[in-house]
């Protein structure tokens, strides 16, 4: 999977959930089809130590693997939120997918620093890659996040200045001729 697509309604839940859960750790599971989120699950937490980590409680995850199946979505992402640190994820992050064998891809509310941050995140035995995140409005393809050939940037430049060049020059023969002055006699 090269991106997520998360729309804003649904990111904003995410956030709210981190944000009542703080300063515990909030965790669920992110259900959709294709790229697309359509639904969150909210699990319970029952690590011992919820403000620093996060454990699934097993039966409300086999319950909604159950709903998952039952409405044939695809499990996309797991979801948990850092409410002290930005949303990267830790080494006990990285070892849930390369040891215990979780989701792959992992979406981290972090609620450090001014505003939230959500981050997604693709976990395979050797990288721990960001994943980027649409939100299903605007036309993010996979080809908006691959930087600009030269060529695509002389082309916008160039017809930038040509499109002010034709604007200057239809403003200069809009413009009516300068008066007469009358001289004083
Ligand atoms: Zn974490």
């Amino acid at each position: 999977m090269s991106y997520l697509i998360i729309r804003p309604l649904i990111q904003a839940a995410l956030a709210r959930l981190a944000h009542e859960a703080a300063p515990a750790e909030c965790c669920g599971l992110l259900l959709g089809k294709g790229q697309e989120v359509l639904e969150y699950r909210l699990l319970p937490n029952v690590a011992a130590n919820p403000t620093a980590a996060f454990a699934v409680e097993p039966n409300a995850l086999l319950g909604c693997l159950r709903y998952a199946d039952s409405k044939g979505y695809d499990l996309l992402a797991s979801f948990h939120s850092h409410p002290g640190a930005p949303p990267h994820p830790s080494s006990s992050d990285v070892a849930a997918v390369r040891k215990e064998g979780s989701l792959p891809i992992q979406v981290i509310v972090g609620l450090r620093g001014p505003s939230t941050l959500l981050q997604a995140w693709q976990i395979t035995a050797s990288d721990v890659e960001p994943l980027p995140i649409a939100d299903g409005i605007n036309d993010l393809t996979p080809s908006f996040y691959a930087p600009l050939t030269t060529a695509q940037r002389w082309a916008l430049i160039v017809s930038g200045v040509v499109c002010a060049a034709l604007l200057l020059a239809i403003s200069f023969s809009l413009l009516p001729p300068a008066p007469t002055i009358p001289l004083p006699r």
